[in-house]
């Protein structure tokens, strides 16, 4: 039997299933007739089978022989390699004989037989119990023939057994396994044949998935692509068998991190294999028992994965896996080759696509000949023309230079372009220039609308300062070019800030935004218009618009002759004007804008309401203004330094020898700089600056003292005229100054008068009867100063609550020759007696003017034909 040495043979027979059924039928056959008793004992000398008798039989059996001795005796005969049999006798209470016999299955041992005979006794005292099986020595002998005989022939028909059934098996299984083989290798082939196929690679991919899911019975087979740029994962193609899950729709643009095997590795589970928490996590999320996933790699980078799942249990076998692992393959290979006929077999007519759809124009021109070589359909036939007409930006040798960048902007069109030059090698060896125009005209436009944002005044909507100087630069240049002229108007508003805080900035805002619009409407002002600041405003008058100078100046003025509507009221809102021409007064933004500066000053000093024209001469022995603003800074911060106040006497020419009856307070600068300087001068640009509330403060402290001095002094009513600027008037706290002031000079507020001039008590009246309501609660009185002038209404003395009208001078200078100055004095003074109000007539110079002011029932008189305003001691000497 040179068979057995057949591993498969070999391996059944040693397996122990052999023993039993040998150890077990043959000693019961054996047994029955046979009379004695046996045991079997394995190669590893185990007693595999022991003689199947009774328990008091097998007690009795134990007692003659015992199991250590049988298994003694089993190893004696085996260790013995000449006899096959070991005998021995048995003496002592009873006679028998042991035997072992060796048996083997062609000459593999396979076990022993240890064979015990117990033999009839003559002596009948020593007569073995009933139940115990007795034999003969000579049956004995022959039985163990038997049992040798019995159990080789046996194990021969075993073996055939085996043999046949094994070959069976044998048979079966290769013929199952090349079945298998075979369906392997059809898929194989037709899988592989797809390399080759022109079809989608998404329909190829799940044919191929159909095949491997229906031959490895799979649940779910799918292709997960990667986005690494958006590390995301979604399937491409996937298969699942019926009543399984399908898993595409889920899967879609996740996070490659939410899957933990996504790490470059294989990856092979089976329903058995112990996971860590996040692959449980992972495969509980998609019921997953068992998965295989593969990797697929194209050009040395991880673009894709194979997977096997199973919502069944699986345990993977290495045939399947390999297979797996095959196929991956070949769906690499497809994709690397798909991908790497795209990108080649596409690539001219990508080149095209991109040209036309670049973004950009662009064109070739032949350096030598200009011819256009090339151009995309980018841009419109007429736009290229206009671009390509241009002439290249070359060097002497007619080569390009290098980095050539420029900004084209074509203004029929409204069209910007940004171009970019090069040179290169074109397909026949020629130098070309290859130019790129890239259309910014978004860009430009919002660059504009930006530009605009900066160069207006967010509230008004007008151009701002900057743009102002910008305009004005271009104007002044153009008027020098153009031999023509220009002319600058600067505007300030009288009193805004007045207007401003009275009724509250919203109020404030809606005025200027309604000047703004009004003096935009002017015709030829137009875009022309700039808001400086504050109430500052500019109207450039260009060359081109000159001709109308006089009508926009006109247009100026009627515009603020009118009341604006503010809180449904009339409020009266007048400006002063500077105007500068230029080329003739200069030719720098600068200098125009400060001579437009010096003008407006000048306008403001004479009274403000007016035009005033920029003079050389009058600005020439004026003061710089700038000069002026930089002293004058100084001199507030110490006001007692420099300005001085003087007295002008105030009488009363109702009462006989026309007594003094106090005066009034005027400052003066006497500036270490600039010499003496009259308030005319100084006290607009003061207002200006804000620099009247300390000035002021000075001037109100210092008359308040010197007053109650002379009320100390023997002339208890003199009183103090002070004079208040709108803008001091208006400063939250100018009650507590003066309360203050009045606390620490001890002067009976009776005796000062405060002067506001009468125009700026027009605009809001409420407001203004409260302030001054407010000052005559501290006892102060207070006077119209410059009554006549302005916007003088004769119904606003009734409703102000004040106690003096000072009548302005301009009309003493016509008393005598013009009637109507004389009919305006007549009637203020008896419009004053009937409201009980005094009337001082200022700038009483002469004789005769004094004498009509006395026929004309005036009560009080200020003028030189008294007294100049003088120094305190000169009034103090005089009049104490
Ligand atoms: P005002 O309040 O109208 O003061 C009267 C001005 O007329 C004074 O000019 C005075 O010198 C001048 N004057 C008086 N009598 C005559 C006359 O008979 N003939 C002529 N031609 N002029 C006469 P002054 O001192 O130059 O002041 C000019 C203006 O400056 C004042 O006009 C007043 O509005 C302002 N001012 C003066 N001092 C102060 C002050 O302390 N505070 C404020 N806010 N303004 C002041
Ligand atoms: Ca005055
Ligand atoms: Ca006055």
């Amino acid at each position: 039997m040179k068979k057995l040495e057949d591993n498969f043979l070999l391996n059944k027979l040693k397996n122990s299933t052999i023993r039993d059924v040998l150890s077990r039928k043959v000693r019961d056959l054996f047994y029955e007739c046979q009379g004695v008793y046996l045991y079997f004992v394995d190669e590893n000398l185990s007693i595999l089978t022991a003689p199947q008798v009774s328990k008091p039989e097998m007690t009795f059996l134990d007692e003659i022989v015992g199991m250590p001795k049988v298994i003694d005796l089993a190893r004696r005969c085996v260790d013995d390699p000449y006899d096959e049999i070991l005998q021995e006798d048995i003496i002592g209470n009873c006679s028998g004989a042991i035997a072992c016999v060796k048996i083997r299955l062609e000459k593999e041992y396979i076990g022993s037989w240890v064979v015990l005979g117990l033999f009839q006794q003559e002596d009948e005292e020593l007569k073995l119990p009933d139940y115990i099986e007795l034999t003969t020595a000579q049956a004995f002998s022959k039985s163990l023939r038997v049992l040798v005989k019995l159990s080789n022939d046996y194990l021969q028909l075993y073996l055939r057994n085996l043999k046949a059934e094994s070959e069976l098996e044998l048979a079966q299984a290769s013929e199952s396994r090349s079945q298998t083989d075979l369906r392997r290798n059809t898929i194989m082939t037709s899988v592989v044949k797809k390399l080759d196929s022109e079809e989608d690679i998404v329909v190829i991919v799940k044919q191929i998935f159909r095949e491997v899911e229906n031959f490895l019975d799979i649940d779910n087979m799918n292709l997960m692509s990667l986005n690494l740029e958006e590390k995301t994962v979604s399937i491409i193609s996937e298969v699942a068998s019926e009543h399984q899950l399908s898993y595409s729709q889920q899967i879609q643009n996740m996070k490659i991190s939410s899957f933990p095997f996504m790490t470059g590795q294989p990856f092979i589970v089976s329903s058995n294999t112990q996971l860590r928490p996040v692959f449980q996590e992972f495969a509980q999320k998609y019921q997953l028992m068992a998965f295989v996933t593969l990797p697929i790699e194209v050009n040395g980078q991880i673009i894709m994965y194979l997977n096997a799942w199973m919502n069944r249990e699986k345990i993977w076998e290495i045939e399947a896996i390999r297979f797996l692992h095959d196929m991956k393959r070949i769906v690499q290979s497809i994709i690397s080759k798909r991908i790497s006929q795209n990108s080649l077999s596409s690539s001219f007519a990508s080149l095209e696509a991109i040209l036309k759809n670049i973004g950009c124009g662009i064109f070739v021109e032949d350096l030598q000949t200009k011819d256009i070589l090339f151009r995309n359909e980018m841009y419109g036939h007429k736009i290229s023309k206009e671009l390509e007409a241009r002439p290249l930006p070359l060097d002497e040798t007619g080569h390009m230079k290098t980095a050539k960048f420029e900004e084209i902007s074509i203004p029929s069109a409204r069209r910007w372009f940004d171009m970019r030059y090069a040179e290169i090698l074109w397909v026949d060896g020629k130098s070309v220039a290859l130019c790129t125009a890239h259309e910014v005209t978004d860009k430009k436009i919002y660059q504009q609308k930006i530009e605009h944002s900066a160069n207006s005044d967010f509230l008004t909507g007008l151009y701002n300062r900057m743009r102002c100087e910008e305009d004005l630069k271009i104007a002044i240049h153009e008027s020098v070019v153009d031999q023509g002229e220009g002319a600058v108007l600067f505007i300030d508003l009288d009193d805004f800030k007045h207007i401003n805080d009275g009724l509250g900035h919203q109020y404030g805002d809606v005025l200027l935004k309604a000047i703004s619009s009004s003096l935009r409407k002017i015709p030829g002002v137009c875009s022309n218009c700039y808001r400086m600041g504050g109430d500052e405003f500019i109207i450039l008058v260009t060359n081109k618009n000159y001709e109308f100078f006089e009508e926009i100046l006109a247009g100026v003025i009627d515009l603020f002759s009118k009341p604006w509507i503010l809180k449904g009221a009339e409020y009266y809102c007048t400006m002063s004007m500077g105007v500068v021409r230029f080329p003739t007064d200069g030719i720098t933004v600068e200098d125009i804008i400060r001579k437009a500066d010096i003008a407006l000053l000048e306008a403001k000093k004479a009274g403000k309401n007016r035009v005033e024209y920029y003079d050389a001469t009058v600005a020439q022995t004026d003061v710089k203004r700038l000069d002026m603003e930089k002293y004058m800074r100084t001199a507030a911060l110490n006001p007692s330094e420099e300005f001085e106040v003087y007295y002008q006497p105030i009488f009363d020419i109702s009462v006989e020898g026309n007594p003094c009856t106090g005066a009034e307070a005027l400052i003066r600068w006497n500036s270490s700089n600039l010499g003496f300087i009259s308030p005319m001068e100084f006290i607009p640009l003061a207002e200006y600056l804000g620099l009247i509330t300390p000035i002021g403060a000075f001037v109100l402290e210092e008359s308040c003292k010197r007053c109650r001095y002379w009320n100390d002094m023997g002339h208890p009513n003199y009183k103090i005229n002070v004079n208040l600027s709108i803008i001091q008037l208006l400063q939250n706290d100018m009650l507590d100054t003066m309360k203050a002031i009045l606390d620490k000079t001890g002067l009976n507020p009776q005796n000062l008068t405060i002067e506001v001039t009468e125009s700026l008590a027009v605009n809001d009246m409420t407001y203004m009867r409260k302030i001054l309501g407010s000052v005559k609660e501290l006892g102060v009185r207070v006077a119209l100063d410059d009554f006549g002038t302005g916007y003088s209404s004769l119904n606003h003395i009734r409703e102000l609550p004040i106690d003096i009208i000072k009548v302005d001078r301009c009309f003493v200078e016509d008393v005598g020759k013009d009637e109507y100055s004389e009919v305006f004095i007549k009637m203020v003074s008896e419009l004053a007696k009937a409201i009980d109000v005094n009337v001082c007539v200022e700038g009483v110079e002469e004789e005769e003017q004094f004498l009509i002011m006395k026929k004309l029932k005036v009560n009080m008189i200020q003028g030189f034909y008294f007294d100049k305003p003088m120094k305190l001691e000169a009034f103090e000497e005089k009049y104490l």
